[in-house]
């Protein structure tokens, strides 16, 4: 399917089936934001939890917390973002759209002008006042990254958690740019999800932390569905590495527009560390009480994209085949992050087969997210369930009242086998997939 193609029928099926709107569409939209509907909700926290499972849940060496989004305005002159977190904006005098100098030539994208502004560094946090009064000393940002909650947050991490280097603390939540071009759908949003994780380990331990975080993020794609040979990991070259990096290594995927990234996995040294030392007086600092070493860790930075993440998966796990003879629109989507695992469909809207089914259904619900339809045709029916990527559907017929069975069907082969609904919750347990 042409790259365009694609992207245009995931934004369409997002939009139809609920997945993603455009924010405030009654008001004609608002500036490339965007809504999570039911669907979406449900992926998103899904695509987080993923995240989180394999992040924290299965180890023990990372720890999660959750900073605030608005704190002192401190945190950013430390950490650099105050003075460099800016992209270079041009103007064009002719059409007067505005651009990112280095993501344009020397023409307007929209008007073919050259006549351009020279290039002036733009600031992208978002201001804003806390309290009553709209004066300096009020002033502080949104946050830009998660990543600084986590540097301040060292000591009282160390301190509680009794961890020792290599550790790791990770924050999933809120960021806000103000980027100059947002686009892509939800590629590139003013506001969206970031999954961060701050490794901490001993300097010279560096090196062998940053390839084996390479390692790990790539696999933590393919396992949730996403072809090998639309994942690469791309070392940054020396000119384009990040102030605070000595090494960094993109993953990206392959957009329908290009490649273009996923995720970030930078060697951040000592360098925020070492500043919040400096600026805030109270030193980030490891001691040894074994061997009576005192040092700062040096860092590497798996920072991923959630919403950014989700897209990739949908495009992905986008797929058009022919079923009986019948086209059908099908999202395989790793069984971990699909919407609803099971679909509970009655055959008929008559009773007593919609008290059945309803008794399966909340036999399921405590298991899985589950969706329940009664309207329309089953094939019909079936092809809905096929387009959000549910696993599995449980039809409920009249011969389920006498055999007290129902009929599972599988999305991606379109198989169905009869079980008896007394097996049912443990023969979904063995078709789904979510360990
Ligand atoms: P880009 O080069 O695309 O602007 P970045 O290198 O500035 O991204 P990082 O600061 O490394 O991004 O942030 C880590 C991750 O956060 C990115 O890999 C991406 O997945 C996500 N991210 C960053 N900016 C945005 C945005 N504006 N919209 C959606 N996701 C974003």
């Amino acid at each position: 399917m042409a790259g365009e193609d694609l992207t245009e029928k995931v934004v369409n099926l997002c939009k139809r089936r609920g997945f993603v709107f455009p924010s405030a569409e009654i008001y004609g939209g608002f500036r490339s934001t965007y809504d999570y509907g039911p669907l979406g909700v449900l992926m998103l926290r899904n695509v987080k939890e993923s995240w989180w499972r394999s992040m924290v849940q299965m180890r023990d060496d990372i720890v999660g917390i959750d900073a605030a989004i608005l704190s002192s305005p401190k945190i950013w002159e430390a950490s650099g973002h105050l003075a460099g977190f800016t992209d270079p904006l041009v103007d064009c005098r002719k059409c007067k759209e505005r651009w990112r100098a280095d993501q344009i030539g020397d023409t307007c994208p929209n008007c073919g002008s050259a006549d351009l502004t020279e290039a002036r560094a733009f600031n992208l946090m978002f201001k804003t006042f806390v309290g009553p009064v709209e004066d300096e000393a009020s002033v502080a940002y949104l946050r830009p990254e998660t990543a600084q909650g986590m540097f301040v947050n060292f000591l009282n991490v160390l301190q509680t958690s009794r961890k020792k280097p290599p550790f790791g603390i990770a924050q999933m939540g809120k960021s806000f740019r103000n980027e100059i071009t947002p686009g892509n759908f939800v590629f590139r949003t003013r506001e969206f999800e970031q999954m961060e994780l701050e490794y901490f380990v001993p300097p010279q331990e560096s090196g062998k932390w940053f390839e084996y975080w390479c390692g790990e993020r790539l696999r933590w794609y393919v396992d949730l569905g996403i072809p090998e040979d639309k994942l690469r990991l791309r070392p940054h070259d020396p000119d384009e590495l990040s102030h605070y990096s000595v090494g960094t290594a993109d993953v990206e995927f392959d957009y329908p527009w290009g490649w273009g990234e996923l995720e970030g996995i930078a060697q951040r040294t000592d360098f925020d560390l070492g500043r919040h030392s400096e600026h805030s007086g109270v030193r980030l600092e490891y001691f040894d009480q074994a061997s009576g070493d005192r040092y700062t860790p040096f860092v590497v930075e798996p920072a991923a994209g959630a919403t950014r993440a989700m897209m990739a998966f949908l495009l992905a796990a986008y797929d058009e085949d022919v079923v009986g003879g019948e086209e059908r629109t099908v999202l395989r989507l790793s069984h971990r992050l699909a919407p609803y695992k099971v679909a509970v469909l009655p055959l008929s809207r008559k009773e007593p087969l919609v008290e059945l089914s309803r008794k399966v259904l909340s036999e399921l619900q405590p298991h899985w997210q589950c969706d329940y339809d009664e309207t329309q045709s089953i094939g019909r029916r079936y092809r809905r369930q096929d387009e959000i990527g549910t696993p599995l559907a449980v039809t409920v017929d009249f011969d389920s009242l006498e055999d007290r069975a129902v009929t599972v069907r599988d999305r991606d082969s379109t198989e169905q086998v009869r079980v008896p609904i007394d097996d049912l919750v443990s023969e979904m347990r063995g078709r789904l997939t979510l360990q």
